[in-house]
């Protein structure tokens, strides 16, 4: 496997506080990835500065070994295939889930396809599928509006897959989700995984054990410990800091 994205030695400070310090850490292509640690551990700032969002004051952010992500905004990470999934779901809640999915394929021209109500069988096809991957098919003439918290997640994970993203960054899916929405929400993620590379920002240890990956612990801006969450959670420095025991 290739390596997908390497940040290191990063750090940004705020007001002369490290939020991210000397941050080093590697992500292997078609790999799904959580990210944990607590309140303040920098896990934001991480994917701010991922997606061009922020800018480090030192460090490399290399993307596929190649470009330098520290030289390129967020329209410039998105155009590179670096999709992002904030923690609050952006759905167009007047139009159907298919014409949420139609709306954001690649192609301009899907939009007044949309709007005119023509649909190439090739997007219909591709609109087919992405619903499959993210469980809405029985859901397809539905409003966005009309659907619960965790399917509009579901909904916007597929809105961004409809934009082919080589690099798919979520942050906390699971939060104000049901035990068996959140369990869906690891299947979901472990089924694109592979084809499309996943980092999952997470404090949901359920779901966590549930996407059953490899696990970064962050603190204080830099990785305290990585492996699978059965060794993370075996670490004395992670049980003292992460669990507060
Ligand atoms: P997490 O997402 O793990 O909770 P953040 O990346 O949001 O952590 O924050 C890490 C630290 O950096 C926190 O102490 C936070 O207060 C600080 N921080 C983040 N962004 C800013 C900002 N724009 N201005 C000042 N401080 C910030």
């Amino acid at each position: 496997m290739s390596i997908q994205l390497a940040l290191d030695g990063v750090t940004r400070s705020f007001d002369g506080f490290k939020a991210i310090n000397n941050l080093s850490l590697t992500v292997e292509k078609g790999e799904l990835r959580a990210v944990i640690g607590p309140n303040g551990a920098g896990k934001t700032t991480m994917m701010d500065i991922i997606t061009g969002k922020t800018r480090p004051d030192s460090g490399e952010v290399l993307w596929n070994q190649t470009v330098d992500l520290t030289r390129i905004d967020e329209a410039g990470s998105a155009r590179l295939g670096i999709g992002r999934k904030f923690q609050k779901p952006t759905v167009f809640e007047t139009q159907t889930v298919e014409d949420n999915i139609a709306l954001a394929l690649k192609d301009d021209r899907s939009v007044w396809a949309t709007l005119f109500h023509r649909r190439s069988t090739e997007d219909t096809a591709r609109i087919t599928d992405l619903l499959e991957l993210v469980k809405l098919t029985d859901h397809r003439t539905d409003m966005a509006g009309d659907l619960s918290h965790g399917q509009k997640q579901w909904l916007e994970i597929g809105m961004l897959l409809a934009q082919d993203p080589e690099l798919l960054l979520v942050d906390e899916p699971a939060a104000g989700m049901t035990d068996a929405e959140t369990m869906r929400t690891a299947e979901l993620l472990r089924g694109i995984a592979g084809k499309h590379t996943v980092v999952v920002v997470e404090h949901d240890m359920d779901f966590v054990r549930a996407l059953n990956c490899r696990v970064t612990v962050l603190h204080q801006g830099h990785v305290l410990a990585e492996g699978s969450l059965d060794h993370v959670s075996a670490n004395d420095e992670v049980i003292e800091v992460y669990l507060g025991r």
